[in-house]
């Protein structure tokens, strides 16, 4: 989608926006009170928690990708720190308090309409909680690389595959 189909009417003054040329593009921009649309990226956190080489995985509620399997993960909050952002999501996903312990990736890429841009990968280890599906997860489970359930996105199977050539 681009920019002006994303934002036609001003937030602060419900004019409705210009086509204006500004910091070297093409951007909506308020005629009336110099409001300019900026699209920005939308970012979100996985995260990868392993025990015994098995990895953490949880079956979406929602589409795309219902019924499939896939890691924590949720969007970055504005004003909210990504580390924050990656315990949070996997506490209300999987009812694990964790410890973010490295950065595996950063992904450029939606892959779908309403994904992220922009998604940091990072390496989680439990400290406490119990397991529990909730949030926009109906289970969750430990699986071994060699028996994956079915994938909700080919991005979870890129996370996957990085992660066990590091391990190598
Ligand atoms: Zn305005």
């Amino acid at each position: 989608m681009n920019a002006f189909d994303e934002a036609r009417y001003c937030i602060r003054c419900a004019t409705p926006l210009a086509a204006q040329r500004l910091f070297g593009k093409l951007r909506p921009v308020c005629p009336t009170c110099g409001w300019i649309y900026f699209a920005d990226p939308k970012v979100a956190v996985a995260v990868l928690i392993s025990h015994n080489s098995s990895v953490l995985l949880g079956r979406r509620v929602n589409d795309p990708g219902r019924g499939q399997w896939t890691l924590p993960a949720g969007f970055v909050d504005a004003g909210e720190d990504p580390l924050e952002a990656a315990r949070r999501e996997c506490f209300e996903e999987t009812g694990l308090e964790i410890e973010i312990i490295d950065l595996l990736d950063v992904m450029y890429g939606q892959e779908h309409e309403r994904g992220a841009h922009i998604l940091i990968v990072y390496l989680g280890r439990i400290l406490g909680g119990s397991l529990r599906a909730a949030d926009d997860i109906d289970a969750v489970d430990f699986f071994g690389l060699d028996a994956l359930p079915p994938l909700a996105f080919s991005t979870t199977e890129k996370i996957l595959r990085k992660w066990q050539e590091k391990a190598r």
